[in-house]
């Protein structure tokens, strides 16, 4: 096992993979901007390195800085959280070069599941089911049109490299098929540099539902269920279950299945998400994660496991150790995203946190790196906490977010909490009757009324 881990992240995440560490007794090096001095990460990790100025690109995107801090504290492994580098398959070969070990999966299945072209081939070889659309890039536009005239309006037109809801199009009709070819192309250039698309129907009511996993290096994989991440706002979730109020044990369990044998025969190794729409029934793969992800807390109270305690362990090369049949889901967990933004319009709130209070009590968990008096720098994501509730029933465990809520004080800054207490109250998310497109409808009556 490692004796000793960077963390190349910040804030909540940096602080949920430390406490993972401390628990095994391996070491923590902390990295940080200029801007992050004061942060909790910086405070309560071992050892704290400086790799640069505020700008994420200078600093917790700075390979260079990250290496050097890494060797100089002789640290063996790198842990990138979820955002940043996480996701970079450049990134993970230099680490592994340099001799350290990268936490996450191979930079070969970063780099194939990042395009989103070749991850819906490879998943479609693999049996895994897919959203109706092109079969790979469109070329052009007459190509776009025809794919849409076969699969049907609504279309969407959505960039190969695409993530964080950008470079996605919607075109209702024929008529709007050529404008939603040139923005998407045109956002898909400016955000990734990279203007290839691809075309898939647009459904109209489905949730989305994905699926963790866990894989070892030594060809067992495992699935930990299902999430419900549906209510999103301009394709970013905000409130995510375990499991889905729509889901049946026989469907998990089927769409289980045919994924963990997907990734077993990929040889995928350590944490990843199948992301999926469903609807009437039916599930079509639209990406794959290759990292943790910033609601795996809900998986973890449902299953009691510790998921990077587990990426630790798989990338030391140890066995996962159990089976399937070994993995239970039992109750109900919620997670609301606390963003520092204004409830309404959504625009961020940076400022200094006068009085905080975490909520506490059975079954609820706050992972967040706020404290009184922390400045929240303007350069970074806007969410500032996650808080995560455990109960024996979906029901109860709406009850306690409400009661958790209402203990939660974040004063100074604007958050999105007067938000999630109005879904919570709503008769519609009580049932558990939503889409995807159901947070975005009930911001815009909420602002009217
Ligand atoms: P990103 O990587 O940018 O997050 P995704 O492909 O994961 O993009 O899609 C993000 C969200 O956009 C989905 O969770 C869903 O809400 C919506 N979306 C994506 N594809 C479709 C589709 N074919 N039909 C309807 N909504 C979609």
């Amino acid at each position: 096992m490692f004796s000793k881990i960077l963390i190349a992240n910040r804030g909540e995440i940096a602080l949920r993979i430390q406490r993972a560490c401390r628990e095994m007794g391996i070491k923590t090096v902390a990295v940080h901007s200029t801007a992050d001095a004061d942060a909790m990460h910086v405070r309560l990790a071992d050892e704290a390195v400086c790799i640069g100025p505020p700008s994420s690109r200078d600093s917790y995107l700075n390979v260079a800085a990250i290496l050097s801090a890494a060797t100089i504290t002789g640290a063996e492994a790198i842990h990138p959280g979820y955002g940043f580098l996480s996701e970079n398959a450049e990134f993970a070969e230099t680490v592994e070069e340099h001799g350290l070990a990268f936490i996450g999966p191979t930079a070969q299945h970063i780099r194939m599941m990042g395009d989103k072209i070749t991850a819906k081939t490879t998943m479609r070889e693999l049996g895994v089911p897919l959203v109706p659309g092109s079969d790979g890039a469109l070329p052009d536009l007459q190509s776009a049109r025809e794919v849409a005239e076969r699969v049907g309006y609504p279309v969407l037109i959505k960039a190969a490299a695409g993530g964080g809801g950008r470079g996605m199009k919607v075109a209702k009709t024929a008529d709007e098929i050529e404008e939603a070819w040139t923005v998407a192309r045109t956002e898909a250039r400016a955000a990734f540099g990279n203007d290839e698309v691809y075309l898939e129907k647009y459904l109209n009511r489905p949730r989305h539902i994905e699926l963790q996993i866990l894989g070892d290096a030594h060809g067992n994989v495992v699935h930990f269920g299902e999430r419900d991440c549906s209510l999103q706002r301009r394709h970013q979730k905000l409130l995510e279950e375990a499991g889905s109020p729509a889901l049946t044990d026989a469907e998990r369990e089927e769409i289980g299945r045919t994924s963990t044998e997907a990734l077993a025969r990929m040889g995928y190794r350590n944490a990843g998400t199948l992301e999926f729409l469903y609807q009437d029934g039916q599930f079509c793969f639209i990406e794959m994660n290759t990292r943790l992800q910033v609601e795996h807390p809900v998986t973890e109270m449902v299953c009691s496991v510790d998921l990077v305690r587990e990426q630790i362990r798989i990338a030391a090369g140890e066995k996962l150790g159990y089976t399937q049949k070994d993995i239970k889901m039992s109750g109900h967990a919620i997670e609301c995203r606390i963003n520092a933004e204004n409830p309404e319009t959504f625009a961020p709130s940076p400022g200094t946190v006068n009085v905080f209070h975490a909520p506490g009590g059975l079954g609820v968990r706050m992972d967040s790196a706020l404290y009184a008096g922390y400045r929240i720098p303007p350069y970074y994501d806007s969410m500032i906490a996650k808080l995560i509730v455990h109960a024996p029933t979906r029901q109860e465990a709406i009850a306690r977010m409400q009661r958790a809520l209402d203990e939660c004080v974040v004063d100074g800054v604007q958050t999105v909490i007067p938000l999630h207490r109005k879904i919570l109250a709503d008769p519609s998310f009580q049932k558990g009757d939503y889409t995807i497109h159901w947070l975005e409808n009930f911001v815009a009556e909420q602002t009217k009324s």
